[in-house]
């Protein structure tokens, strides 16, 4: 008997079969914008498939350049591009699986100027004003919506999905928020779905009955102006009768002030939206947002909230995620832990997406992992991210792995990030390492520092020793009150009633939050829901209510010496969460601050180039994020050849993401 039995349960939809309730969900990864990548993404699909994901849905599609995401990006409107897809589907389908494309029109989010909506209102994450179409117009898109579905069809997919949440084009007919007509496509409810209904029409009656329509139907707008429930329910109705086989699930608009998949949301947060929508259809429904473990899908189905569940990024991470769950090996998946780093981060930043975890994820041609010819004995020093994807990576090729690591734990500085509330998840990556280390069978030394004298007689050694906090030369910084994120973080020490955090990068700002919780929403559904405004979308259009934060236990002040914004180095998708949280918890932040010394009295500061306003704060403690500096005095003292990796390489702009593919590609060529 599985220990998922609902997870792994066949679904039959008719003319196919889904093999489990499993969908690889849409997620651009910027392999979909240029025909010379499509085997790329042939390769990236296919080894899913072979996974064993019930059915996957490509990155979104343009069905026509009015509806680009970005110019020059994805689109299928002709013959010769759906032709080119043929090695898509075709590579998916020799390993067994199930492939839809979404077809994706962004409307007003299109990043161009020739963008269309309902009315012409510029959206708030976009400087592009989209002009409102003509009823032609909006005709015409519809048309190209149903074309788009034929070439699909022609390209091999074994149905479509269209996109008709997350305030793309569909959406912004569907919400009086952002149509404003008063033509039949605008005013009451009935004409702003007329929109999303005729597009389905239309592509049921071209594309017959042999293929899957999905629905990707947004549930909880998340914004001022979204729909209310009952029109919610309406067109999950009209929707099934014109002919959709499945409705997915879609949670807040791209504007929406609500974090929606961020690591610090809990896990299956909106299932319960897609519960409350369930009983209204009887065609399978989706639900999705922040499921990433077998153990939670199984307890989302298991409890009724929906026919199937959806993932994207838990398949960057482990394209063997299904097979793993399957073969009673979920303690082997390699987690994604919502961090956006090298996914939704790279797309915004239009550079391919790949995932932190798996540096492996849209470059499987690239990044081959292929067995050694010639087995070497590989020392690795550090068991941080970099020293353990290095260890790992080197002893699955067959190499004779030792790893020494100074503490009585391994994950180094991740280690400590994982004790940060909303940072939960990074336990995840530590715990698969863990796995994976006793798997490979890597020699682990924990609790010893090594020195020279360990590393003799090793054919290569990889220094991976990582960083050490930067401790600033501010006179008095050796005064009791003064301590670093480790004290605090990973060993606890007390700190008083007022805090001054004196550096407000990526770990400032991790432990101003630290030091502002008492304890984790993440782990508190309800606690969550009431920091970020979130409420059951039968009481509130849209699901929005007033945020109401819990109040901090402590004052924090939250210190830099640059004059510009504070976390301005932080990810596009998830700094603005973390400069909310702040907000939301009354730290106060300084910037362009001099630090002119720490007494009994607290920090003395002044401000600007010329040391002017000066300023006393009477904190109880001082907590020292300053960045850090390499570890790598063992470098000089080694015969073997050495490789130095992760922050023991370069401290400036250390990540995780760096420190693993850097272990991961140095540990391939070995
Ligand atoms: P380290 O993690 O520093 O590991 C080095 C290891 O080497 C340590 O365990 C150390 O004990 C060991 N070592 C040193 N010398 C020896 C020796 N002689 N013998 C044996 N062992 C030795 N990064 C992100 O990408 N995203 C985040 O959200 C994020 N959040 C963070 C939040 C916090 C609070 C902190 C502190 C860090 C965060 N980071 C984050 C940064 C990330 O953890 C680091 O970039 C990463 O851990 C660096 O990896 P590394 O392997 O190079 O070094
Ligand atoms: P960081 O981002 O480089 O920030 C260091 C901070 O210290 C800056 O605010 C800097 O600002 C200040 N500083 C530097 N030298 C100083 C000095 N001599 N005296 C006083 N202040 C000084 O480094 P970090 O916060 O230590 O983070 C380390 C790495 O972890 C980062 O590269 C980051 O990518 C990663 N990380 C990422 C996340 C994430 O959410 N993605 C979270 C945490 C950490 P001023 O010079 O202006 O004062
Ligand atoms: Fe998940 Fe982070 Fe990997 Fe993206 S980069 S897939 S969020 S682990």
């Amino acid at each position: 008997m599985s220990e998922y039995p609902n997870l792994l349960a066949p679904l039959d939809l008719g003319h196919v079969t889904c093999k489990n309730r499993v969908i690889m969900g849409s997620m651009h990864t910027g392999l979909e914008d240029r025909a010379k990548d499509l085997p790329k993404l042939a390769a990236y699909f296919a080894e899913r498939a072979r996974g064993g994901v019930g059915l996957i849905v490509t990155g979104g599609y343009a069905p026509n350049r009015t509806g680009w995401l970005t110019p020059f990006g994805s689109k299928l409107s002709t013959r010769r591009e759906a032709r080119g897809h043929r090695i898509v589907t075709d590579a998916v389908h020799a390993e067994g699986g199930l492939i839809a494309l979404q077809i994706l029109h962004a409307g007003r989010y299109s990043y161009h100027p020739f963008s269309v909506s309902a009315s012409a209102l510029k959206a708030p994450i976009n400087p592009f004003k989209p002009r409102a179409l003509s009823d032609r117009g909006v005709r015409r898109q519809i048309a190209a919506y149903v074309d788009c579905a034929a070439l699909a069809r022609e390209g091999g997919y074994d149905g479509v999905e269209i996109m008709g949440s997350e305030g793309y084009f569909i959406n912004q007919f569907l919400a009086e928020r952002t149509n404003k007509r008063k033509d039949r496509w605008g005013g009451s409810a009935e004409n702003r779905r007329r929109l999303a209904i005729e597009i389905v029409r239309g592509i049921r009656q071209r594309v017959g009955p042999d293929i899957l329509i999905i629905y990707r139907l947004s549930m909880a707008d998340l914004v001022e102006g979204g729909q209310d429930w009952e029109e919610v329910v309406a067109l999950g109705k009209e929707i099934e009768a014109a002919g959709a086989s499945i409705i997915n699930t879609g949670i807040g608009w791209h504007e929406a002030r609500v974090p929606t998949i961020v690591t610090s949301v809990p896990r299956a947060a909106f299932t319960s939206i897609t519960a409350s929508f369930r009983p209204h259809v009887k065609i399978p429904v989706v639900t999705s947002n922040r499921i990433n473990l077998p153990q939670v899908g199984e307890e989302v189905l298991a409890r009724g909230d929906a026919d199937l569940i959806s993932m994207a990024r838990p398949f960057l991470a482990d394209p063997e995620w299904v097979l793993k769950a399957t073969t009673d090996r979920a303690d082997e998946i390699n987690v994604c832990i919502a961090c956006n780093q090298a996914c939704l981060d790279h797309v915004f930043a239009k550079r391919k997406a790949s995932c932190m975890v798996n540096p492996r994820a849209g470059r499987e041609t690239e990044l081959v992992l292929l067995p050694t010819r010639r087995t070497r004995r590989i020392a690795v020093v550090g068991a941080g991210p970099a020293g353990l994807s290095a260890a790992v990576t080197a002893a699955e090729r067959g190499h004779d792995v030792e790893l020494f690591e100074a503490d009585d734990e391994i994950g180094g500085q991740f280690g400590i990030a994982r004790r940060i509330p909303g940072k939960e998840e990074f336990a995840e990556t530590i715990r698969y390492y863990e796995r994976r280390l006793e798997l490979t069978g890597v020699k682990v030394h924990l609790g010893h520092r090594a020195i020279a004298a360990d590393l003799e007689g090793f054919d290569e050694v990889i220094l991976a020793t990582g960083v050490v906090p930067r401790i600033p030369s501010i006179p008095g910084i050796d005064h009791e009150k003064v301590l670093s994120y480790v004290d605090v973080v990973r060993h606890g020490r007390p700190v008083g009633k007022s805090v001054a955090v004196i550096g407000a990068g990526g770990i400032g700002v991790d432990v101003s939050e630290f030091l502002t919780t008492i304890d984790s929403p993440t782990l508190d559904l309800a606690a969550w829901k009431a920091e970020w405004g979130v409420t059951d979308p039968l009481s509130a259009p849209g699901a929005l209510a007033k945020p109401r934060p819990e109040p901090s236990p402590r004052q924090v002040f939250l210190l830099q010496r640059k004059p510009g914004k504070i976390g301005a180095g932080l990810g596009k998708t998830t700094g603005w969460v973390h400069r909310a949280a702040l907000k939301n918890k009354g730290v106060e932040q300084l910037r362009g601050v001099n630090y002119e010394r720490i007494d009994d009295e607290g920090l003395h500061l002044t401000f600007g180039p010329k040391h002017e306003k000066p300023r006393v704060l009477a904190v109880d403690t001082i907590v020292i994020c300053a960045g850090q500096e390499s570890v790598r005095d063992l470098a000089a003292s080694l015969t073997a050849p050495v490789h130095l990796i992760g922050g023991a390489d370069v401290a400036t702009e250390l990540d995780a993401k760096r420190a693993i593919a850097q272990g991961t590609q140095l540990a391939a060529t070995l």
